[in-house]
């Protein structure tokens, strides 16, 4: 530990802050000889008043008893952190993309069965019941085939005999058998045709 380093460090971080020696004195409760002598190197800060030191000049201890901001652990902190968010956002990303699922599907579905139903019991031109069923159908494949694209890739499928988790290919999910979004697949952890569940974490 370098005392003069680490002195010269507090008098940068108090003056960065806009404090003057005895503004600091009087928020950690010593006198401004007590803030003289640290920044001067000839005494160190009580352990008692560290933390409190630190956090009132915006440092941790580990950068205060180096006499220097470490920037590998800031950067550190700081990718952990961003990190996090990603994933937090992917999830809620993934997330609002299932419901999405659901809503294209149900009013897709919809949209056909109704289509069906006026065809069939309203009375109107046969031209106009053939334009009307085709329209329904024309409408319902891309919509089936962008909600399983949707379901695809958000979030992944977790084997239920190993637990791996993977993202499967669009025509691995397109062919699989299936009970809601819980399909059967071949595990590229396992080998097995295996239940795949649909979650939003890798740790789910
Ligand atoms: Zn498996």
């Amino acid at each position: 530990m370098d005392q003069i380093q680490i002195g010269g460090f507090i008098a940068a971080c108090r003056k960065e802050r806009g404090m003057t020696q005895a503004q600091l004195a009087e928020k950690m409760n010593v006198s401004d000889r007590a803030v003289s002598k640290w920044e001067t190197g000839k005494n160190m800060p009580d352990s008692s008043i560290m933390l409190d030191l630190c956090a009132e000049l915006d440092i941790t201890v580990n950068d205060l008893l180096n006499g220097r901001r470490i920037a590998m652990k800031n950067y550190k902190e700081i990718a952990e952190k961003t990190m996090l968010e990603m994933r937090q956002a992917k999830e809620q990303n993934d997330r609002m993309l299932l419901h999405m699922e659901v809503f294209l599907g149900c009013i897709s579905s919809l949209f056909l069965f109704t289509a069906i139903l006026v065809a069939a019991f309203v009375q109107m031109s046969t031209w106009l019941r053939v334009v009307l069923v085709a329209a329904a159908i024309v409408q319902f494949f891309p919509c089936m085939f962008a909600a399983l694209k949707i379901e695809q890739i958000a979030g992944y499928y977790k084997c239920g005999k190993c637990g791996e988790v993977w993202i499967p290919k669009y025509y691995q999910v397109f062919f699989a058998p299936h009970i809601n979004r819980t399909r059967q697949m071949t595990c590229p952890g396992c080998g097995k045709f295996y239940f795949h569940k649909k979650v939003l974490t890798k740790d789910e």
